[in-house]
Order: C-alpha cells, then sequence, then structure tokens
C-alpha cells in the first residue's frame, strides 16, 4: 500500500484547529454522500465513504488524532506489521462499534440498541434513589422505598391480547422478531438485524389489545421495597437488587433495581473515602497545660487526652473511629480531629485578673512569691478559664 494518502483534515474538508463537532458534521455530510447504501455498484463512492470514515476515526479521537497531528500518517503505519487494508490503521471493533453508533445510529436507525429477538431476554434495569443520614451511611441502616413496578398482567398473562384471543405470528417477521438485511460497508458486504418495525421485535402482532393492560401486558403496581444499605456505603454510591426492575420480556428474567444512595451532609463531621474529620474547640489553658477533652464521635462522645503546649490547628487522630470498610465493616478508617484553641471572650473579673497576672508574669512584671498558695498559679488560672 504504497499509495499517497490524502490528509485526514483534507479528506474531511475540515480546519487543522476544527473542533471535535465541526469534524463530526463534516463525516456525516460525507457518509450520507457516499455511503455504498446510497450509491449501489460505485466503487468510487466507496473508496471515498472508506477514507472518509478512517479519517474520522482518527480525528474523532482525541489520541490517535494527537498522534497524527504529530506524525502524520506514520503514526498508524507499520507497528503490527502493517497490518490491514488501509495503511496499518486497525479499525478494531470498538473503533467501529462508537463510530456507528454515534453517526449511524439515527442515521440508519436502530444502531447498536437492544437486541432483536423473540426469545428470553432480560428486563431493563431501573434506578432510583435512597437518602440516609450520615450516621446511617457509616453504620448502615434498613430503608424502605415505594415505587411503582409493572407486573405481568393477570388478565391476558404478558401477552397483551384480549383474553380469549390470542396474538398472531407477524407476518412481516415470520415471528422471528427481527428483520435481517445486507449492507455493504467498508469490510465488505455485512449482514445487518434490526427488529422488526411490524411488531417491535415480539414476533406477534395484537389485533384485540386486553383491555386491563391497553394491550401492553403489564399493570404498574406500587410496591414497598426494603433496601438494605450496607455499612461504609458512600455518596452516590448504588445498591443493585436483583430482580426488582422491569418485567422481562419472553419469560427473560427481571432487571435490576439500582438505588443510589444520597447521604445527608452533618453539621460536624466530613468524610472523605474510609476516614472522617472534624474540628473540637479546646481552651486557651487545656491548650498550654494538657488535659483531657470530650470530642464527638459517630461512635458518641470520647475522651482525649490534650497534650501540654498544643498548638491551634493540631491534627490528631482517633483510629478506627472512621467509617467501615464496605467490604469488611470490621476495618474501620480514622477521625481526624483539627484542635483549635479558642481565645476566651466574656471573661469573668476572677478570669480577666488571673489573665494580667498571667501576663506580667510572663512578661517578668510582678513575680508571684512562691509558696503563697496552696494551688499554683496554672491551677489557678485553668480553673478560671474553664468555667
Ligand atoms: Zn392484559
Ligand atoms: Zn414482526
Amino acid at each position: 500500500m504504497a499509495e499517497q494518502k490524502r490528509d485526514y483534515y483534507e479528506v474531511l474538508g475540515v480546519d487543522k484547529n476544527a473542533d471535535d463537532a465541526t469534524i463530526k458534521k463534516a463525516y456525516r455530510q460525507l457518509a450520507k454522500k457516499y455511503h455504498p447504501d446510497m450509491n449501489p455498484g460505485d466503487k468510487e463512492a466507496e473508496v471515498k465513504f472508506k477514507e472518509a470514515s478512517e479519517a474520522y476515526a482518527v480525528l474523532s479521537d482525541p489520541d490517535k488524532r494527537r498522534q497524527y497531528d504529530q506524525f502524520g500518517h506514520a503514526a498508524f503505519d507499520g507497528g503490527a506489521g502493517g497490518a490491514g487494508g488501509y495503511g496499518g490503521f486497525d479499525f478494531n471493533g470498538a473503533d467501529m462499534g462508537d463510530i456507528f453508533g454515534d453517526i449511524f445510529g439515527d442515521l440508519f436507525g436502530g444502531g447498536r440498541s437492544r437486541r432483536a429477538n423473540n426469545g428470553p431476554m432480560q428486563g431493563a434495569n431501573l434506578r432510583t434513589q435512597v437518602r440516609v443520614t450520615f450516621e446511617e451511611a457509616v453504620f448502615g441502616c434498613d430503608k424502605e422505598i415505594e415505587l411503582t413496578l409493572k407486573d405481568e398482567c393477570s388478565s391476558c398473562h404478558g401477552t397483551g391480547a384480549k383474553p380469549g384471543t390470542s396474538p398472531v405470528t407477524c407476518p412481516k417477521c415470520g415471528g422471528k422478531g427481527q428483520v435481517v438485511y445486507t449492507q455493504q460497508s467498508m469490510f465488505g458486504m455485512v449482514q445487518n438485524v434490526r427488529p422488526c418495525p411490524d411488531c417491535n421485535g415480539t414476533g406477534k402482532i395484537i389485533k384485540e389489545k386486553c383491555p386491563d393492560c391497553y394491550g401492553t401486558g403489564y399493570i404498574a403496581n406500587k410496591k414497598k421495597i426494603s433496601v438494605t444499605v450496607p455499612a461504609g456505603i458512600d455518596n452516590g454510591q448504588s445498591i443493585r437488587i436483583r430482580g426488582k426492575g422491569e418485567p422481562g420480556v419472553n419469560g427473560g428474567p427481571r432487571g435490576d433495581l439500582l438505588v443510589e444512595v444520597i447521604v445527608a451532609r452533618h453539621p460536624i463531621f466530613q468524610r472523605q473515602d474510609m476516614n472522617i474529620y472534624s474540628t473540637a474547640p479546646i481552651s486557651f489553658a487545656t491548650a498550654a497545660l494538657g488535659g483531657a477533652v470530650r470530642i464527638k464521635t459517630v461512635d458518641g462522645e470520647v475522651e482525649y487526652d490534650v497534650k501540654a503546649g498544643t498548638q491551634t490547628d493540631t491534627r490528631v487522630r482517633l483510629k478506627g473511629k472512621g467509617v467501615p470498610s464496605l467490604r469488611n465493616k470490621n476495618t474501620r478508617g480514622d477521625h481526624y480531629v483539627t484542635l483549635v484553641v479558642q481565645v476566651p471572650t466574656d471573661l469573668s473579673k476572677d478570669a480577666k485578673e488571673a489573665l494580667r497576672a498571667y501576663d506580667d508574669i510572663v512578661n517578668g512584671k510582678n513575680p508571684e512569691k512562691p509558696g503563697k498558695g496552696k494551688k499554683g498559679f496554672f491551677d489557678k488560672m485553668k480553673e478560671a478559664l474553664d468555667e
């Protein structure tokens, strides 16, 4: 394949700085114009279609576009022995799936949407949300949610046909629920399967509809469902409840219910992964002298011994007071507490005096005579400030 390849930007007729939307639009226009379905037997159109598809496959992928901008066509040459007929560019399945879903989804109908067959098919998943408190997320809880679930209509047993009648086999697809058509693509002829448009893929046509379910085959019921929220769940995570989604088709199993957990904010605690963060005020005296403080944790208040000489914004760790691991609730994160030293306000007369005396001592004025009182100065001050 030594032929001269055209520049991808030139192929699509876009500027080198074109954004994604412009590139997509340009490709759509070319694809419509040159698609083999629109130009049966036209070799030139086929070549142009392939050329445009290849250009789009590269330029629509940020990584590949960067490589192409840097190295040109050489970026995709050689490599795995120059495999593939198009300059070694690897048109792997994923790329093409994306492109066709993206571009041809609405162009040729159907796209990559659900598989069309009339065999048993699992029902679609449903999504809902449940709100829990901070503590409920930490320790787990049981919640009841109410939602509307579809059940098979008991009058027609899910067929949708009026009782006493039955659906007839769809003449268009012969009951297969899908129609096969052949399409020319850049890989040659491909067979494409689409849901039958007449019976919507069910293979059956209902002549007289069931009056109870209006021919849908389903009745909607409000259901209460209990949800076990596991300890350690975080905001935005989902719980899967099997078999509580949409009913299956043709005897297929029900889909699942996905319950997204919304965790309320806590006035004191913040959480990051398995750790909890909070701040706790400590008095100036406790910070200076050390002493026990009570700190709120999700397990209730705990006593913590503050070291003498603790500065404000000192962070201490309460080991194992964090959030349990979702996998093993016996493994817990930690609780980090930032100790914030409070500057006292609204001091009593005694406290003010004590503080002034303290200040004098610190500044070397009027030193307190040792042995004057039984209690040391710091003890007195602590009492006064801790009021
Ligand atoms: Zn019915
Ligand atoms: Zn049909």
